[in-house]
């Protein structure tokens, strides 16, 4: 099969990982379409941080890395991430000039000669490298306990949640033990008839200030993972839960006493292994997101751990593969990082450095 269009390198998504790469592919000189197109799936510039719930203001984010080259500056703090984050990266795009064409949602990724074919339903794109950065937003993960689906209120997502009024008089049960599950903990407690937190592992709060070495072991942590073929645990899921005034006070107030996993799922609540019960309207699951590659099935890259062995950003059985905003680089400061070494091996393989 033809392809309808060549290109030297395909970046599939445009969050702050696919962004931040298209800006170094733009520094060393590479034309739009010949050189470089950006495919993203999105209605609008943004990547995942466009769905973000409209309660999750800017101060309330973890941090928010800039782009490269462009400062996101103070905007006001109260106002919803999504909004702030979409204009940004709009703006981006637009002083950058970068191809970004959307919506393309792609398909699949093929061996193609010498080349990778990048197909979306109606187009495809044969390109010397591809980076991928995809990121996680499209695929929530839902664990399965026995009798989910007996269930007769409501199960939702992180991903589903749009604010706390539809939960207002409620019973809700939030599984999850990461900074979402706290933030929806937190805010739907203030409307909720009850709530109850189930984790896993008892949480750990992170007292004092998350230190750049702090962050440093985080990622490496990942790294070592994906190194050796298996899948990686969120970045953020390693650095345990900072203790802002705001956690402090819920803890005071008893949300975020925890209780350990439940046993099973009955049609009104839940059962725990001594058989105490919770009854519930609503089972809210924060248990987080994984990598959004199936489109890279194609290529076979799951070693026998699981995962995608990779060396950097590079995947090792496919060198003219990245992939940014995956693993260690799951952050937004790994993401911009991610960009820029992915394209300065990338320029090797090419032999544009020069
Ligand atoms: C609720 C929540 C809060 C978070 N808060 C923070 C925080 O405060 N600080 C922080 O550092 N990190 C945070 N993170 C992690 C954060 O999402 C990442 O750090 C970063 O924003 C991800 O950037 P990305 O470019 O890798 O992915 P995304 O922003 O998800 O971008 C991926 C892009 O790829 C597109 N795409 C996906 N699949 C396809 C396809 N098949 N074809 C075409 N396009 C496709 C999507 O449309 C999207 O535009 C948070 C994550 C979550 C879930």
């Amino acid at each position: 099969m033809n392809a309808d269009h060549e290109t030297d390198v395909v970046v599939i998504g445009a969050g702050q990982a696919g962004l931040s790469a298209a800006y170094f592919l733009r520094r060393a000189g590479l034309p739009n379409d010949s050189g470089f197109v950006v495919l993203d799936h999105g209605k609008r510039a943004g990547g995942a941080w466009q769905y973000r719930w409209p309660s999750l203001k800017l101060d309330r984010v973890h941090g928010l890395h800039d782009l490269p080259g462009m400062a996101l500056g103070t905007p006001d703090g109260d106002r919803p991430a999504a909004d702030v984050v979409s204009e940004y990266f709009d703006r981006f795009e637009r002083v950058y000039d970068l191809p970004v064409r959307r919506p393309v949602d792609v398909l699949a990724v093929r061996h193609h000669g010498d080349r990778l074919l990048v197909e979306s339903a109606a187009e495809s794109w044969a390109a010397r490298a591809v980076i991928n950065a995809t990121g996680t937003w499209d695929r929530p993960f839902w664990p399965h306990y026995p009798g989910q689906e007996t269930f007769t209120g409501r199960q939702l997502h992180t991903a589903d949640y749009t604010g706390r009024e539809e939960f207002r008089g409620k019973h809700v049960i939030v599984v999850g033990g990461g900074t979402s599950a706290v933030q929806l903990l937190t805010e739907i407690a203030t409307v909720a008839r009850g709530t109850t937190w189930v984790t896993r592992r008892p949480p750990v709060f992170h007292e004092g200030p998350f230190t750049p070495e702090d962050g440093r072991a985080a990622v490496a942590k990942v790294e070592r993972a994906v190194r050796a073929g298996r899948p990686p645990a969120s970045v953020v899921s390693v650095t345990g839960l900072t203790l802002t005034p705001e956690v402090a006070r819920a803890r005071e107030a008893g949300i975020l006493d925890r209780e350990p996993m439940f046993e099973r799922i009955t049609p009104h609540g839940v059962v725990w292994a001594d058989g105490t019960e919770q009854r519930a309207d609503v089972i809210l699951w924060a248990t987080g997101f994984r990598a959004s590659i199936d489109h890279l099935a194609p290529l076979h890259l799951r070693e026998p751990g699981g995962g995608i062995r990779m060396d950097g950003t590079r995947v090792v059985a496919e060198p003219r593969l990245h992939l940014v905003g995956y693993g260690p680089s799951a952050s937004t400061i790994g993401a911009t990082r991610a960009g820029r070494s992915a394209v300065h091996e990338i320029r090797q393989l090419l032999g544009l450095s020069g």
